[in-house]
């Protein structure tokens, strides 16, 4: 069972930096043992232009006829020669799943503690996979399975079952070759996930925790994507429980990522402690209030709204006509509907429709579109990102796109025991992943100003208290130098 990773580089980005990515030296063959063989990483090429890292899998027959006794539906054929007579050494399968993330397992999470900036943004990247078990469906399935992820180009090429006699015809097997621009750590969960699908036969019996690496496997991908229901089915060997559990679950990530744009309810209440003569002000207008504030000081004129939610910023930036270019973007096709609404784009003015693009894009993927601005916000959006994702959000934003202002506000947890509706140690809302202390908050943005040329200044957002500090914080990032940093490698 073999695969192929290559890259290609330049000089500056050396194409052997996937040596860092999968935590693998270029120079080195290693050998690693799992439960059914040996797995070998070697790098066939290794230049700054092209490196190739190849993953083979020799499988000990005997060990997997050992190990399968009490396996479930799927596995081996039952006959007692076709234990040992069968597709297994050979093939690409569970197997080779298993150890891809045995070996290159802090290159699935996009961890690189030497490159996190690599490790967090696309690659050129080329997959090939010469015997690809493809049942039920063939290579066009495997290009139902491959082809919405992202792929520049998914080629799909049944294998002759024997060139010597063509007339034989095709084998199920096909060959995979995978090329376009993707994170690294993306193609590994999707062939972690995919490899077993198109096998339909796990070689080990599936738990009740596959469902949760297969979510986390998924991440991302598979909430949306067209054929969901074939890969969870077969990823969990059609065990039914588990597969409408899945499905159950994967379903709360859509309505979670489409939800999100239902108002925090917290930043609505109305703060007592906050000294105004005719009413108190709501904290997300007092966050609103800060964050034109900023970008009225940076002399901002062409503004990203990035994960603009609902369009509440959007269409204060619309009132201050010295905001000409006003584009909010947003992963969810909801919200952006909803904004759509609230500013009546429609029956807006040709000159006011004209200063304002809303966008759907995820915040993750660098994007073209994004480049060019003056100033980019991420109002309360951080922290709807699993952490092992923030990265690439830096990258796109801060590596990327690369406005010369950058504002981010985030509530700042050590307010919460003060939200007197807010059980103790809860967090502000339910999709938050995580929430950051004031130091925390300080800490990531001086690493994140620090690697991409950015200087940083705090400010508070509503009622500083002398001991748990404000309800929100607000970082204010300027780009300082034009390029940023190399790569520390
Ligand atoms: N900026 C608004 C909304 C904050 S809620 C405000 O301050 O009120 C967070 C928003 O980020 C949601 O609308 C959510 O859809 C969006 N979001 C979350 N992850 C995203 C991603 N990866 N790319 C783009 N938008 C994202």
């Amino acid at each position: 069972m073999f695969l192929t990773i290559s890259t290609t580089g330049t000089h500056e980005r050396p194409a052997t930096d996937l040596g860092f990515l999968l935590h693998k030296h270029p120079e080195k063959a290693q050998t690693f043992s799992t439960s059914h063989g040996t797995a070998h990483v070697l790098y066939p090429e290794a230049s700054a232009e092209r490196c190739t890292a190849a993953l083979l899998l020799e499988v000990d027959p005997v060990a997997l006829v050992r190990r399968g006794k009490g396996k479930g539906r799927g596995g081996a054929p039952d006959s007692a020669l076709a234990q040992y007579v069968n597709d297994r050494p050979y093939a690409a399968s569970s197997l080779l799943a298993v150890a891809l993330a045995k070996v290159f397992k802090s290159a699935l999470h996009g961890s690189c503690a030497a490159l996190p900036e690599r490790a967090a943004a696309p690659l050129p990247l080329r997959i090939e996979i010469p015997a690809l078990p493809a049942r039920g469906g063939g290579a066009e399935l495997v290009s139902r399975l491959f082809g919405p992820l992202g792929w520049a180009s998914v080629e799909a090429e049944p294998v002759v079952l024997d060139p010597e006699f063509p007339e034989w015809g095709d084998s199920r097997y096909v060959r995979l070759v995978l090329e376009g621009e993707l994170r690294l750590a993306d193609a590994l969960n999707q062939l972690y996930v995919l490899l077993p699908v198109l096998d339909d036969a796990k070689h080990y019996w599936v738990a009740p925790d596959e469902v949760d690496k297969l979510l986390r496997a998924g991440d991302g991908w598979l909430a949306d994507h067209p054929e969901q229901k074939l890969i969870t089915s077969r990823y969990l060997s059609r065990r039914w429980g588990l597969t409408r559990e899945a499905t159950e679950r994967l379903e709360l990530v859509r309505l979670a990522e489409a939800d999100d744009l239902d108002v925090e309810d917290v930043d609505n209440a109305v703060d007592e402690t906050t000294d105004t003569e005719e009413r108190p002000v709501p904290l997300a207008e007092q966050r609103r209030d800060a964050i034109l504030g900023a970008l009225r000081a940076a002399d901002a004129s062409r503004v990203l709204d990035l994960g603009c939610g609902q369009g509440q910023l959007v269409q204060a930036l619309l009132k201050d006509v010295r905001f000409t270019d006003i584009v909010g973007v947003d992963v969810s096709a909801r919200a952006l509907s909803v904004a759509a609404r609230r500013l009546r784009l429609e029956r807006m003015g040709e000159r006011q429709a004209g200063r304002v693009t809303l966008l759907q894009g995820s915040l993750t993927y660098t994007d073209k579109r994004l480049a060019g601005y003056d100033a980019a916000v991420l109002s309360e959006v951080v922290e709807h990102l699993d952490l092992p994702r923030l990265p690439a959000l830096e990258y796109a934003v801060f590596g990327s796109a690369r406005p010369r202002t950058v504002v981010v506000t985030t509530p700042n947890v050590e307010y919460n025991v003060r939200w007197e509706s807010l059980p103790a140690g809860h967090v502000r809302h339910g999709d938050h992943r995580f929430e950051w202390t004031r130091e925390e908050f300080r800490q990531w943005a001086e690493a994140v100003a620090g690697r991409y040329g950015y200087g940083v200044a705090h400010a508070p957002v509503g009622p500083d208290d002398p001991e748990v500090g404000p309800p929100t914080q607000m970082a204010v990032f300027t780009r300082t130098d034009e390029t940023p940093k190399e790569d520390a490698a």
